[in-house]
């Protein structure tokens, strides 16, 4: 008896309270672009096909995870469907540059190991964030530009492809136009796992007439992307070069860290200073334990989120 009360003592004074197992949160949430995107110029087939694609591809990160795989082959599987569809300023539907060429930029972070890859201006890879996975995975760097990533991604047995294959009447007007309404496709998506891992990944064509050569903050760790297993994963959107100027991305987590603002608070200030700034655009953000966070200053912003023990939601208008 003496024995049974000594170990329930030593087993309290050393594991405190019995502790009840809290629900495990996995999901994800995804954005395919900030922009002028209003009911007034939207087609129903044009808003059906929108959100048909955006239900595939969070179906498909959150039936990885369900399965219990990694934020980080949900992130780049989710990623790949967008990049796929002409819907989207990323892989097959990029914006031109002002030279009538494509130029892309993606990256990808693993919020457990701080881990990034990222490629720049590439121009023949059919899945940036493959090849940005691959950089991270594969090399000691953590960003590769131009004709030296396509080559990389090619000796990696990566798809090749040419450039015109990125070609789309759409972006082609758009370019002619020099003022396309929907300039902002770009694509992200924020993944926890079951084993608590955040990782967040973006893909853009960059902006429709960009100089050729122009970098934007997708591929910047910190600016257009973050993830960070103690505060959250972000994915921005919108014009770059103020989320390159404000660390957008990282300032998110690091209001959350330094401040401790909850997630929501956190993005919804970075979007404030965004427009502060002048700039515009959107971001995506979820912390370890699944809250969403997904502001915008535009006038709407292809989202939606995919939880454990909910069903999908997209959105597309400010409401
Ligand atoms: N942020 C991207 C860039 O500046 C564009 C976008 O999100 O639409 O390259």
């Amino acid at each position: 008896m003496k024995k049974v009360i000594l170990f329930i003592a030593f087993t309290m004074m050393y594991c405190g309270k019995p502790t009840v197992n809290k629900p495990v949160v996995y999901g994800l949430v995804i954005h395919g672009g900030a922009g002028t995107i209003t009911r007034k110029n939207m087609s129903p087939e044009k808003e059906s096909a929108y959100r048909g694609k955006l239900t595939e591809a969070l179906a498909a990160g959150f039936e990885i995870l369900e399965k219990g795989g990694s934020g980080m082959d949900a992130v780049e599987t989710t990623i790949r469907i967008m990049e796929d569809s002409p819907l989207f300023n990323a892989g097959k539907g990029a914006v031109f540059t002002s030279a009538g060429t494509n130029e892309l930029d993606a990256s990808i972070m693993d919020g457990s190991t701080l881990q990034a890859g990222a490629v720049a201006g590439v121009k023949t890879i059919k899945n940036p964030i493959s090849a940005a996975r691959k950089v991270m995975e594969e090399t000691w760097h953590v960003m590769l530009a131009g004709d030296g990533a396509d080559h990389f991604a090619k000796e990696q047995g990566l798809e090749i492809v040419n450039n015109d294959y990125f070609y789309t009447e759409r972006r082609w007007k758009a370019l002619q136009k020099a003022q396309d309404a929907e300039k902002h496709g770009t694509v992200g998506c924020v993944a926890l796992d079951r084993n608590g891992n955040i990782v967040a990944g973006t893909s853009t064509g960059g902006l429709t007439n960009k100089r050729w050569g122009r970098i934007g903050d997708t591929p910047i760790v910190g600016a257009g992307n973050y993830a960070n297993n103690q505060t959250c994963g972000v994915s921005g959107t919108g014009q770059g070069e103020y989320f390159i100027r404000g660390n957008m991305a990282y300032d998110v987590s690091a209001l959350m860290n330094y401040s401790s603002l909850s997630v929501e608070q956190a993005a919804r200030q970075v979007i404030d200073k965004l427009s502060g700034r002048g700039g515009r655009g959107g971001l995506i953000a979820m912390d370890k334990n699944g809250n969403i966070a997904m502001p915008f200053n535009t006038e709407g912003m292809y989202r939606g989120y995919y939880l454990n023990g909910s069903e999908p939601v997209i959105k597309i208008y400010n409401d």
